[in-house]
C-alpha cells in the first residue's frame, strides 16, 4: 500500500520586518512528509528551523506558499480553523519544556489531554515515558530530562497526528539527551506518529528516516533521496 502523505509544502515564504531590514526566514520551502516518518531538520542557528516548525504547527501565518495536511489546506485556515488544527493535529515539544510550574506532572499532562477531543489516558501516558513514580512531582522537583519526558507525555496525550520537536535535547546532558531521543523513536514506532525534530546536532540525525538540511530559509537537500 502506498504511504499516505501527511504534509505537503510548496513555496513557503515567511518574512520578518526588523526596522529597515526584511528577513526572509523561509525563502521558498518545498517538501512532502509521509505518515509515520521520523524526520530530522538540521541547520545552523538562524537558518529558519523554528520558523518552519511554527508554520507546520499553525502557530503563525505564512506570507506565501501552500501547506496541506492530508490534502486539506492549512494556509487558508482562519483563526478558529488554526486553533482547531493546533489542538487536534499537532503536539509540540520545546527546548525548555514549558511546563506549568504550579501543576504537577500528572496535571500538566491532564491539561493537554482535556483540550483534545481524543485525548489519551494520562497515567498510562506518563507510564509510557517512564514517569509512573513521579506523577505527583512538580517541575522544580524533576531533572531536565524528566521534565522533558513530562513535556513529551503532554504532547502525546493529546493524541496528535504529528509530533513537532524544537531542539528537544538542546538543554540536556548527553545521557538525558539519548534517552529523550530513544523515547521519541519509540513513540514514532509504537504509536505510528509522524515525528519532526529540528536540531543543530548531527548525531541526532542518525535515527531519522530522512534528514532535511536548511540554510538561509531554504531546504538545501533531503537525504536519502526518495
Ligand atoms: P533557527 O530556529 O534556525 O535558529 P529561526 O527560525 O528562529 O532560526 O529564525 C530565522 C530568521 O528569522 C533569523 O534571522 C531570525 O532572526 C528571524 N526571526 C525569527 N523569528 C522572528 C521574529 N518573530 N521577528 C523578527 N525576526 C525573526
Ligand atoms: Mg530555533
Amino acid at each position: 500500500m502506498e504511504k499516505q502523505r501527511v504534509l505537503s509544502a510548496r513555496g513557503l515564504i515567511k518574512q520578518f520586518q526588523m526596522g529597515e531590514v526584511n528577513v526572509k526566514a523561509l525563502d521558498g520551502v518545498d517538501f512532502d512528509i509521509y505518515e509515520g516518518e521520523f524526520i530530522v531538520i538540521l541547520g545552523p542557528s538562524g537558518s529558519g528551523k523554528s520558523t518552519l516548525l511554527n508554520m507546520i504547527g499553525g502557530m503563525d501565518s505564512l506570507d506565501g506558499g501552500t501547506l496541506y495536511f492530508k490534502e486539506k489546506p492549512v494556509h487558508t485556515l482562519d483563526k478558529a480553523g488554526m486553533a482547531q488544527y493546533r489542538r487536534d493535529v499537532v503536539g509540540f515539544v520545546f527546548q525548555f519544556y514549558n511546563l506549568i510550574p504550579s501543576l504537577n506532572a500528572f496535571e500538566n499532562v491532564a491539561l493537554a489531554a482535556q483540550i483534545s477531543k481524543r485525548g489519551l489516558d494520562v497515567a498510562e501516558t506518563l507510564q509510557r515515558v517512564g514517569l509512573s513514580e513521579r506523577m505527583d512531582h512538580f517541575p522544580s522537583q524533576l531533572s531536565g530530562g524528566q521534565q522533558q519526558r513530562v513535556a513529551m507525555a503532554r504532547a502525546i496525550a493529546k493524541n496528535p497526528d504529528i509530533l513537532l520537536c524544537d531542539e528537544p535535547t538542546g538543554a540536556l546532558d548527553s545521557e538525558s539527551s539519548d534517552s529523550v531521543m530513544q523515547l521519541l523513536k519509540n513513540i514514532n514506532q509504537t504509536y505510528g506518529k509522524t515525528v519532526i525534530v529540528i536540531t543543530h546536532d548531527r548525531e541526532i540525525a542518525q535515527i531519522a528516516d530522512r534528514v532535511f538540511h536548511i540554510n538561509d530559509g531554504r531546504l538545501t537537500h533531503i537525504e536519502p533521496s526518495s
